[in-house]
């Protein structure tokens, strides 16, 4: 009876979207006995949704105000309708990557715990307590992304404004060098040495010593100031490099995932279009494969999510220890990696994805004292046998949800082969 029930509600639900109408108990209630009637339901099963019904709008779950209902059947859209546990599961991630400081590379446990808790029940976004921690993580995102920023450009400011004061200062002491030599040399031209006495000579002498005593005085103060300034500037000039090398590396992180160091999805995605651009321009053909960890949340359920964390990167460091530099491993979603490998001749790719599972099944993973056997199911496909990247895709992971759906732990290529 239960099954007929989530049947009706999922029917009932498609409908009233399709209608474009808001999910309140009324409107609920009409299109329910009509899809129970097509369906030809059981008096007593319509009678006893009837009574949930009144229950539930009685203790007010069900809510009519028209936006919350909107945003609710979009996310009941998300969740139910289409295939469920990816969505889940890329809804995670982009939390994840919405509410990760951008610029600081540390990774925060708890944000991490979070969204894998948002993952595992994702109705809990809509509870207060959550929807504030939510709101502190972003608190904190704006917060470290702030300081770091703060401290990079408060450094660069820095060492802009002490080259300014150098060169002000140098042009200054330059400027009133050359107006003390001009006086002086003025002084000298209006002298008529013929008929000067000995005490004017002696007077042109003394303020010549002391215009070369000043013009002295100044250059060395001048070539001091460089010296010291020349030695904030290397000290500066170091930290300028450090923060370059830094950021550098801050780019090259967010273009792999943190967990499993394999390419993220959106790098991964752009990675691929060289592919595709070679088997258009040189018609190198390439394999697509979709490799999913089977009874992985069973894992994460028995032995909690660090384990399930080890897993992960124990599998995809195989899997890139195990694939060519030239081709490509990227983290799809949750425990979904995906490969793309430049495809010669099957005998190749046969010996690699056999490799795989050979190295994968046959050993144990270990996780503190606990020694687990882990077994996944692949889709193979080649982009010759499609018209675009996006079918290969598409047909690679139907083939790995073939693969699921026959009993796991396999590996199903286009031909119907199977390892
Ligand atoms: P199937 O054989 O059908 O693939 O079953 P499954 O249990 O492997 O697949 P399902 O899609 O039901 O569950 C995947 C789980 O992976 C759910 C989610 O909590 C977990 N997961 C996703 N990302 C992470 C992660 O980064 N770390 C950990 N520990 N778990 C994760
Ligand atoms: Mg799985
Ligand atoms: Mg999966």
């Amino acid at each position: 009876m239960l099954d007929s029930i989530s049947q009706i509600s999922k029917q009932t639900l498609l409908n009233l979207t399709k209608k474009g109408k808001n999910f309140t108990p009324s409107e609920y209630e009409k299109e329910y006995c009509k899809v129970a009637n097509e369906l030809n339901l059981s008096q007593s099963e319509c009678e006893y949704f009837k009574e949930l019904l009144s229950k539930i709008s009685k203790e007010e779950i069900i809510q009519s105000n028209v936006k919350e209902v909107e945003s609710i059947r979009d996310i009941i859209e998300i969740l139910l309708l289409r295939s469920p546990r990816k969505n889940i599961d890329k809804m995670s991630e982009l939390m994840q990557s919405s509410l990760q400081p951008s610029i600081s590379l540390s990774i925060n446990d708890d944000l991490k715990s979070f969204c894998i808790k948002i993952g595992d029940s994702p109705s809990l976004i809509f509870e207060e307590s959550i929807q504030q921690e939510m709101e502190k993580f972003i608190e904190k995102r704006f917060e470290v992304d702030k300081k770091i920023v703060a401290q990079k450009t408060a450094d660069i400011a820095r060492l802009i404004s002490l080259m300014n004061k150098y060169l002000s200062d140098a042009i200054d002491s330059s400027k009133s060098g050359s107006s003390n030599v001009s006086d002086i040399k003025d002084e000298i031209q209006s002298i008529k040495i013929s008929g000067s006495t000995k005490d004017e000579l002696n007077q042109l002498q003394t303020k010549l010593v002391q215009a070369a005593i000043t013009i002295e005085n100044e250059m060395s103060s001048v070539s001091k100031n460089l010296e010291t300034g020349k030695n904030e500037v290397i000290v500066l000039e170091n930290k300028v490099k450090t923060l370059e090398r830094e950021l550098a590396e801050a780019k090259l992180t967010s273009t792999k995932d943190f967990l499993t160091g394999t390419l993220n999805r959106k790098t991964y995605e752009e990675e691929i279009k060289k592919f595709e651009n070679e088997f258009i321009r040189k018609n190198q053909n390439y394999a697509i494969i979709f490799f999913d960890i089977d009874h992985f949340k069973s894992v994460n359920d028995n032995y909690g999510h660090e384990c399930g964390d080890i897993i992960l990167k124990t599998f995809s460091s195989l899997l890139l220890k195990l694939t060519r530099d030239l081709d490509i491993v990227g983290r799809y979603g949750g425990e979904e990696f995906v490969v793309a490998l430049h495809y010669n001749d099957k005998a190749e790719l046969d010996k690699y994805v056999s490799r795989i599972k050979s190295v994968i099944t046959k050993n144990k993973f270990i996780y503190k004292n606990e020694k687990l056997k882990i077994t996944f199911s692949a889709g193979v496909q080649i982009r010759s046998n499609n018209n675009s990247i996006e079918e290969t895709i598409a047909n690679a992971d139907k083939l790995l949800y073939k693969a699921k759906q026959t009993g796991r732990n396999k590996i199903i290529f286009w031909d119907g082969k199977e390892i």
